[in-house]
């Protein structure tokens, strides 16, 4: 409620823009307290078993909203990555090779359910590991990973509906990278295809948020699933590197940027590996003037702030069409300055913290280029706290398609806008981008959807929203943005092999 004598608190205290409200507004505390059961020190999940690491490295794994140590993370070396493929290739011989699809299913309801029961102490976990609002780690991640778990359950015992008249096998152990932006999400849509396909896997998150991953250990032996089916390994890119390079993986699913993406296509290039890259994007986010004014910023708001802007379909590049852009940009500037930024456990908060001092950097880096390259800086002026890694939600005017900030994927809470006039120009400047993975249109007209829709070189199109996924709606990207699918059918045929 607004109080105008009443100082602010210093951690989440926001100045709300004058056009708006003309007042200071506050919000008591609203902290999220379950616990997330955490353990100091975190084990390899091998062969069924939590095992120490062979190379007797660890890491620390940081909470981005304090810089504080959380626990510490097994650096999975040579010997541990050896050890895991070879209990996944003994699972697969021994047991999940052999059961049959409906038992896989049975498994995988099973761990939907464990997941479910666990989803606040998982949700906590997640947002105090990789800084994201609680309110997005609770209502977002954890209740699609269960979603994910679920939907491919009810495809394991169907896999000839899947393929019909053609015959199919599963790889058989599969290796799999994460990256830090939906920890947990990115590992169920992962293994669960994996999983109601017959595949093994070995799964490494990535370095800064690897808590939920081998908190999920957990649940996978907790479900008693066969030893050597699922095996978790912790560690950094080198970690990666050993999995990409085994000889026991047969396919490899990548979840990361376009540059390490590429380093694993040359990689495995002649090796015979099945490979699936999910990468980068820089997605045009296009308002024509006959969109409702007032969702559409609501949903390029959401396009770009979600998860800090660390989604790979952001609505990072706003196209707006020239009659409209004024008073769209007053009224973007307006919502932005009411955005909450702090601290992630506290359910008021709308943007957390940046999720590494080195992504941080980034974002600074690539602001700075937009700055002096001629771009209009605009910032929210909310103070941000004292402590931990956190930036503005912000936006820049006056972008051309040459500025890096135009070109290249900042994964930050910052957007890029761009305007047009015509529908041609709309299309032609959104797929300048050597990125292809998602785009949004905003407009009344289903005519100009469709047409949008045909002409976008983009794997997932939103049409009057944004950001919404379900898990059997297949994701992916085009170009740079990587290729083969996850979710719904396709997603599991990239874990089936043709055979003839
Ligand atoms: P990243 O640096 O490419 O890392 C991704 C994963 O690969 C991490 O687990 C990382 O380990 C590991 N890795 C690093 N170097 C490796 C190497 N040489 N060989 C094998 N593995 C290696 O990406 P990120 O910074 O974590 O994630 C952000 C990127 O992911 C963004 O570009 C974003 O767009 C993309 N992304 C794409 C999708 C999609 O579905 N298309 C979804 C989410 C994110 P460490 O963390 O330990 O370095
Ligand atoms: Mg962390």
């Amino acid at each position: 409620m607004p109080t105008k004598s009443k100082p602010a608190r210093k951690s989440t205290r926001h100045r709300t823009p004058e056009l708006l409200f003309g007042d200071l507004w506050e919000f008591d505390p609203a902290p999220e307290l379950a616990d997330p059961k955490l353990k100091q020190s975190y084990s390899l999940y091998i062969n069924g078993q939590f095992v120490a690491p062979r190379s007797r490295k660890y890491f620390d794994s940081i909470n981005p909203s304090t810089e504080k140590q959380l626990a510490r993370i097994p650096a999975a070396g040579k010997a541990d990555i050896d050890a895991a493929f070879s209990a996944a290739q003994t699972g697969y011989n021994k047991y999940w090779a052999k059961l049959p699809g409906k038992d896989r299913g049975k498994y995988l309801y099973r761990i939907a359910r464990l997941l479910q029961d666990r989803s606040r102490e998982f949700a906590v976990a997640e947002s105090l590991d990789g800084g994201k609002p609680i309110k997005e780690s609770r209502d977002f991640d954890l209740p699609l990973a269960a979603a994910h778990f679920f939907y491919y359950a009810g495809w394991a015992d169907k896999l000839e509906y899947a393929l019909p008249g053609v015959s199919a096998k599963p790889y058989g152990v599969v290796g799999q990278i994460i990256p830090w932006n939906f920890p947990l999400l990115m590992l169920a849509w992962k293994i669960a295809p994996a999983l109601a396909t017959g595949n093994c896997v070995v799964i490494k998150p990535a370095e800064t948020t690897s808590i939920t991953a081998l908190k999920f250990a957990q649940i996978i032996q907790e479900a008693d699933l066969p030893p050597g089916v699922v095996n978790i390994v912790s560690g950094a890119g080198a970690t990666g590197q050993l999995i990409v390079n085994h000889p026991a993986a047969k396919k490899i699913a990548f979840t990361g940027s376009t540059e390490v993406g590429k380093a694993i296509l040359r990689a495995t290039a002649g090796s015979g590996k099945g490979l699936t890259l999910e990468l980068g994007g820089k997605a045009a986010n296009v308002v024509f003037d006959d969109a409702p004014i007032d969702q559409a910023v609501e949903g390029v708001i959401n396009g770009i702030f979600f998860n800090q802007g660390h989604v790979c379909c952001a609505g990072s590049r706003l196209l707006v069409q020239e009659s409209i852009a004024k008073v769209f940009v007053r009224k973007l500037k307006t919502r932005i300055a009411s955005l909450r930024v702090g601290d992630p456990l506290d359910k008021n908060t709308d943007i957390g913290a940046i999720n590494s001092k080195e992504q941080l950097d980034k974002i600074e880096q690539l602001v700075a280029s937009g700055v002096e390259e001629g771009a209009e800086l605009f910032q929210s002026s909310c103070s941000l706290p004292s402590q931990g890694w956190f930036y503005r939600p912000s936006l820049f005017l006056g972008v051309t398609q040459s500025h890096r900030i135009a070109r290249e994927e900042i994964f930050g809470p910052v957007l890029s806008i761009l305007t047009f006039r015509t529908i041609s120009e709309a299309i032609e400047k959104a797929n300048n981008t050597a990125y292809g993975l998602s785009a949004g249109v905003w407009t009344d007209k289903g005519s100009k959807i469709l047409k949008m829709s045909t002409a976008l070189q983009a794997g997932v199109i939103w049409a009057n929203t944004y950001n919404k996924f379900d898990p059997a709606s297949p994701f992916g990207g085009y170009k740079e943005s990587g290729f083969g699918r996850e979710g719904g059918k396709q997603g599991l045929c990239d874990y089936l092999k043709i055979v003839p």
